[in-house]
């Protein structure tokens, strides 16, 4: 197990010597809450791996979101675990925990400088996250450096307009590099299925069969689903 993932060595990611240096590789860090992680997100990634011709993915739960401090949030293990259970059947998929092991509040631009110097430089960094999320990253702590590190790629649902006046926003804060990535039609989100959960609606399908398992057996979002 590497200090960043759990198992990309053996993707021939690392910098031990196992990277083709007379080539370019594409990496795409998926960023999220993942509370819980479900079927959007798994499709979201393959679409983008498919779109941006990216290598792998991996998937990094944050550890403590600074947007969610008066929300409630699944303690950062479980979470943790239901990526590594909804990824284990994918090669091109592998979870770190590093923005949990980091500790403190989790902002992506220590994450993705802590990726820089693990990788070398040949190995791109695509920064994946929903394009809600990507709307508020002029106000991420040091936004400017964001794009330097990596390329942008927001996951829009269908239906979604980025107006003109927010690519002006981004734009003066540097964030030139956005790419958009409509999501098929889904309509589920990690909200939804913890108000379902909460009015004790079944969730089988919407997320992968061993995520499902695990909120059943840890008995999450019971009574967390509602007034969250
Ligand atoms: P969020 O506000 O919970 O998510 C906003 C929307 O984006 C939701 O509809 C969400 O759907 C969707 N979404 C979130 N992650 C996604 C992904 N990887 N792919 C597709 N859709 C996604 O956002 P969040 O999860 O807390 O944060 C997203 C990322 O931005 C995290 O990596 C976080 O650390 C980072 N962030 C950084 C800062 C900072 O550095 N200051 C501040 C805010 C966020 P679901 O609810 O279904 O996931």
């Amino acid at each position: 197990m590497s200090v960043i993932s759990d198992n990309f060595d053996d993707l021939g990611l690392a910098p031990d010597g196992t990277v083709d240096a007379s080539r370019t590789y594409r990496l795409g860090i998926m960023g999220g809450t993942f509370d819980p992680i479900h079927i959007g997100h798994l499709a979201c990634a393959e679409q983008a791996r498919d779109a941006f011709g990216l290598d792998a993915v991996l998937f990094i739960p944050a550890g403590q979101p600074v947007f969610k401090k008066n929300q409630k949030v699944t303690c950062a293990a479980d979470r943790l675990e239901m990526c590594r259970l909804a990824c284990a059947d994918n090669p091109a998929f592998d979870v770190s925990p590093i923005e949990i092991e980091r500790g403190g509040d989790t902002y992506t631009i220590d994450t993705l400088h802590q990726l820089r110097d693990y990788y070398p430089e040949n190995v791109e960094l695509y920064f994946i996250t929903g394009a809600d999320a990507m709307l508020s990253i002029v106000s991420w702590r040091n936004s400017q450096g964001l794009s330097k590190l990596a390329h942008l790629i927001a996951a829009t649902r269908p239906g979604f307009v980025m107006s003109d006046e927010y690519r002006r926003t981004l734009a003066e804060h540097g964030c030139f590099d956005v790419s958009y990535l409509e999501m098929t039609a889904l309509s589920v989100s990690s909200s939804m299925l913890r108000e379902w959960v909460g009015q004790g609606k079944s969730i089988r399908y919407l997320c992968p069969q061993g995520v499902w398992q695990y909120i059943q057996d840890r008995g999450l979002y019971r009574a967390s689903g509602l007034g969250e």
